[in-house]
């Protein structure tokens, strides 16, 4: 099942580890895969403090200035929106047992939306 995610800025970094375990079957145990089928988000793992988020903001915001004079916005206005996510990447890997996701004590879900307020979708298989 899809896990729908709306964000409400045009930057922003969200924690979405609730609406992924909740796709994650009560008798899955293997490796979930969560694919955000999108080319301006990305997903990764990491700590879902409200500094630190903001900090992966400020960070894609250097290496990437919007309007950096980028090829894509020739024909489409977001090429940072698009080289953010790739930095981010698409998809993370979790282990799972017995329908819980094995994060580690400080690792959340991130979602980053780099061209929102948009609504989201993630994909999330588990294999065994
Ligand atoms: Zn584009």
């Amino acid at each position: 099942m899809p896990v729908q995610v709306s964000t409400s800025e045009r930057v922003e970094v969200r924690d979405v580890t609730d609406a992924v375990a909740s796709e994650i079957p009560a008798d899955a145990s293997g490796v979930a895969t969560v694919f955000v089928q999108h080319t301006t988000a990305g997903v990764t793992v990491n700590e879902a403090e409200s500094g630190l988020l903001g900090d992966v903001e400020d960070v894609l915001s250097q290496l990437v200035p919007e309007g950096g004079g980028w090829a894509h916005d020739r024909i489409d206005d977001n090429a940072d929106a698009h080289l953010r996510a790739m930095l981010v990447g698409n998809a993370a890997t979790i282990p799972v047992e017995d329908g819980d996701l094995q994060l580690g004590t400080w690792q959340s879900v991130l979602l980053f939306e780099g061209d929102g307020p948009r609504t989201r979708t993630l994909r999330v298989t588990v294999t065994d």
